[in-house]
C-alpha cells in the first residue's frame, strides 16, 4: 500500500479494498522501522493519526467520498499544530506546542487528511541541504550518503522513501522545488497570496509561500485544490477565485509556449542536467509545444538580491524568539539583558544566527539605502524579466537544479556554494509568480528535477504540463532501493 498515490489511495479507500485506518497503521509502521535511516520526521503523530483516520473510515461509511478523506500526509514542523510540537528545526522552539492550527493544517485536516506527523528542515527554513537542524540532518534515500535538499527536505525524504504519499512544503527561495528535485518529486510552490500563511512561522514574509509535494502532480493538484484559498485571517491571502486543478490535468499542450531562457543554461549548470532538461523538451514537443529561446537578463542578480531580502525580514521575525513570551530560556540570567543574550546565542543554530547579522546589519540606518533598497529594485527589475517573457510565452522551462545532490557535509565550510544551488528557483519568489519541480530522469542513480515557470495564478498550467509529460513517461513511479 505504500506504493499507492493519493488518487490511488482514494479510489481504494473509495472500493473499500482498505480502510484508512489500515493504511495509517501500515505507514506508521514504516515510520518506525525505516525513519531512523533517513531522519525526516521530527515528531510521528500516532494517536492523532489513528484517531483521524477512524473519522475518515465513519465518514466514508456514512456516504462522503472526497478525494482526501483517509488520505494520508505530513506536514512541514513549521505550520503550527495545535497541541503538537511545532519546532521549526531550532532549540528555540523543541519545547513549543502551537496553540492553534496554521490554515493549511486546518483545511487539510476539514478535507478528512489524515497527519501522520511533522517533518524535518533546516532551521526556520534557512537552508538548501536540511543539514542545519537542530534534529540532526536528513538523509536521502537515493543515496544515504547525500543530501535531499531543503528546505523541506524531512517532507521530501519521507515522500521519497514511501513513508507518507504527501506533505506539505513551504518555499522562500526554493525549498520545496529544490529538495523535490533531489528526490524525484513533483513539488509546487503556488503564487505569494495563493495559500494562506497563517500558522506558518515565518522567515521571509514577502517571500514565503507554503505548497503540496507528492510523487505526482496529479497528488499535487489533489492537495493544492484544499491548501489554496482566500484567508482573511492572512492579510497578503489574495482573494481570487481557484482554478479547478484536477480538471486542469487533462488539457492537451497543443500550442503551449515553452520559453528556454539562455541564463539557465549557462556557466554552472551540469551538462548531464542540461541534456535531461533538453530531453523533457523534446517530449512536450511531441504532445505539440513550441519551444523560444528567451532571455531573463537581471537572474546573475537574484541571488545577492535575495540574501539581503530574506536575511532583512529574518532578522525581523525572528526577533519575537527573545527567552521571554515562548520557547527556549536559558537558566540563571544575570538580568533581563543577559536573558535576552543568552536565549538567543544558546536557542540558535549557526546559520540562523548568521542571517540575523546579515539582516540587521542590511537595515541599519547607515546602510539600509546601499543594501536593502538596493535589493528590492532590484527584485523589480527580476519580476519585470518575467511579466516581459510572459508576453512571448506560456511557461518558462529550465533545470531547478545546477547539481545533482551532493555529499552530506560537502558545502559545510562555504556557505555561499550552498546559496548558489538556488540560482534558478530564487527568482520565482523574488517576483511572486508560481514554479513547479518535476522529476526528469536520473544521472548516475541521482534524480533531476525540470523546474516550470508560469504567470501569476496559473498553477493549473503548471500542473497540466507537468501531468501530461507524466502521461508518457514514469520518471515520478520510480522508488529508491531499500523503500
Ligand atoms: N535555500 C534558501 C535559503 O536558505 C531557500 C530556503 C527556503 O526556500 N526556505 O534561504
Amino acid at each position: 500500500m505504500h506504493q499507492l498515490s493519493l488518487a490511488e489511495i482514494a479510489r481504494g479507500l473509495n472500493e473499500r479494498q482498505f480502510s484508512a485506518e489500515e493504511l495509517t497503521r501500515g505507514l506508521l509502521d514504516r515510520i518506525a522501522r525505516l525513519d531512523p535511516q533517513i531522519n525526516s520526521f521530527i515528531t510521528v503523530t500516532e494517536e492523532l493519526a489513528l484517531a483521524q483516520a477512524r473519522a475518515a473510515d465513519a465518514r466514508r461509511a456514512a456516504g462522503e467520498n472526497d478525494a482526501l478523506l483517509g488520505a494520508p500526509i505530513a506536514h512541514k514542523d513549521l505550520f503550527c499544530t495545535k497541541g503538537i510540537r511545532t519546532s521549526c528545526g531550532s532549540k528555540m522552539l523543541d519545547n513549543f506546542a502551537a496553540p492553534y492550527d496554521a490554515s493549511v493544517v486546518e483545511k487539510l485536516a476539514a478535507a478528512g487528511a489524515v497527519t501522520l506527523g511533522k517533518t524535518n528542515l533546516d532551521e526556520f527554513a534557512m537552508g538548501s541541504a536540511n543539514e542545519s537542524s537542530h534534529y540532526g540532518a536528513v538523509k536521502n534515500p537515493w543515496d544515504l550518503s547525500r543530501v535531499p535538499g531543503g528546505s523541506s527536505g524531512g517532507s521530501a525524504a519521507a515522500i521519497a522513501a514511501r513513508l507518507v504519499p504527501a506533505a506539505t512544503g513551504t518555499d522562500t527561495g526554493g525549498s520545496i522545488r529544490q529538495p523535490a528535485a533531489l528526490t524525484n518529486l513533483t513539488g509546487l510552490k503556488p503564487t505569494y497570496g495563493r495559500v494562506s500563511r497563517w500558522g506558518m512561522i515565518a522567515y521571509a514574509s514577502s517571500l514565503d509561500q507554503g505548497g503540496p509535494m507528492a510523487r505526482s502532480a496529479e497528488d499535487c493538484a489533489l492537495l493544492l485544490g484544499s491548501m489554496a484559498g482566500f484567508d482573511p485571517k492572512d492579510s497578503t491571502s489574495v482573494d481570487q477565485p481557484l482554478d479547478d486543478y484536477l480538471a486542469a490535468l487533462g488539457r492537451p499542450l497543443t500550442g503551449l509556449r515553452i520559453g528556454l531562457p539562455k541564463e539557465y543554461f549557462g556557466e554552472g549548470l551540469d551538462p548531464k542536467i542540461a541534456s535531461a532538461v533538453l530531453a523533457v523538451v523534446e517530449e512536450l514537443k511531441k504532445l505539440g509545444a513550441t519551444v523560444k529561446d528567451i532571455s531573463l537578463p537581471n537572474t546573475q542578480h537574484a541571488i545577492p538580491s535575495y540574501y539581503v531580502i530574506a536575511p532583512a525580514e529574518a532578522s525581523s521575525n525572528l526577533s519575537r524568539f527573545d527567552g521571554v513570551r515562548f520557547g527556549y530560556r536559558c537558566e540563571n540570567p544575570a538580568d533581563l539583558t543577559d536573558l535576552y543574550k543568552r536565549s538567543r546565542a544558546e536557542g540558535f543554530g549557526d546559520e540562523v544566527k548568521r542571517r540575523i547579522m546579515v539582516g540587521t546589519y542590511a537595515l541599519s540606518a547607515g546602510y539600509y539605502d546601499a543594501y536593502y533598497i538596493k535589493a528590492q529594485q532590484i527584485r523589480r527589475l527580476v519580476k519585470n524579466d518575467f511579466v516581459s517573457a510572459f508576453e512571448e510565452v506560456d511557461v518558462i522551462l529550465g533545470p531547478t537544479t545546477p547539481n545533482l545532490a551532493w555529499k552530506l557535509g560537502e558545502k559545510n565550510a562555504d556557505p555561499v556554494s550552498a546559496y548558489l544551488e538556488d540560482i534558478y528557483t530564487i527568482t520565482a519568489n523574488l517576483a511572486g509568480i508560481p514554479g513547479l519541480s518535476m522529476p526528469a530522469g536520473f544521472i548516475d542513480g541521482l534524480p533531476v528535477g525540470v523546474q516550470l515557470l508560469a504567470p501569476y495564478f496559473q498553477e493549473a498550467r503548471l500542473l497540466n504540463v507537468a501531468h501530461q509529460y507524466q502521461q508518457v513517461t514514469d520518471w515520478h513511479t520510480r522508488a529508491p532501493a531499500g523503500f
